[in-house]
């Protein structure tokens, strides 16, 4: 099985990357943020709790976004492999991860970075936000919480994979060809 872990800030280009893997390799999809706005355009009970934290840029509860990617992988047994975008964010949601993947004799095979500054983030958040309609794009103030949320919280991740000798760190700035090209030179080596 092919396990990536998709990291990098918000704004970093995993769900573009995300989708030429997907296209490449066959995996499932597993984004966070994107469960979450599903639960919100259904209007359940987790949606409207979760909301109120995302369009404050800050993150929600580990036990939320644990139980979500538990579900989703009790839905896909007979998957390939998964690509984990925006997931795990924080140190707890990775054990839980290593957890839940060990209990299914599984792994994750490797963590790949995006490498993106914070003033070029901030551009792309705000172009995206015009289109995206995203409340948590719009916002100047908002994007700066996120970027803060994910260097408090989330970059100790990194960490956490290092560790564990499975962490690669590539340029997240160049052409869309350029850096998908660059991930899969890291996911043949596996
Ligand atoms: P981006 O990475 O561009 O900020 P996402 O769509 O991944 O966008 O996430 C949007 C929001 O959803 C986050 O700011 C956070 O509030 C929430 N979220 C998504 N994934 C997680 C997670 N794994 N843990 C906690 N909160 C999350």
């Amino acid at each position: 099985m092919l396990n990536l872990v998709l990291f990098g800030p918000p704004g970093a280009g995993k769900g573009t990357q995300s989708q030429k893997l997907i296209d490449k390799y066959g995996l499932i999809h597993l984004s966070t943020g994107d469960l979450l706005r599903g639960e919100i355009s259904q209007g359940t009970e987790l949606g409207l709790e979760a909301k109120k934290l995302m369009d404050e840029g800050l993150l929600v509860p580990d036990a939320v976004v644990i139980g979500m990617i538990s579900n989703k992988l009790d839905a896909n047994k007979d998957a390939k492999g998964f690509i984990f975008d925006g997931f795990p964010r924080t140190v707890a949601q990775a054990e839980a991860l290593d957890t839940l993947l060990e209990s299914k004799s599984s792994a994750i095979s490797g963590m790949v970075a995006l490498e993106v500054d914070d003033d070029e983030l901030e551009r792309r958040l705000l172009l995206r936000g015009k289109d995206s309609g995203r409340p948590d794009d719009a916002d100047p103030a908002i994007i700066r919480k996120r970027i803060k949320e994910y260097n408090d919280k989330t970059t100790p991740v990194a960490g956490y994979y290092k560790n564990q000798d499975k962490f690669t760190s590539i340029n997240g700035i160049g052409s869309i060809d350029e850096i998908f090209s660059a991930i899969v030179a890291v996911i043949e080596k596996y």
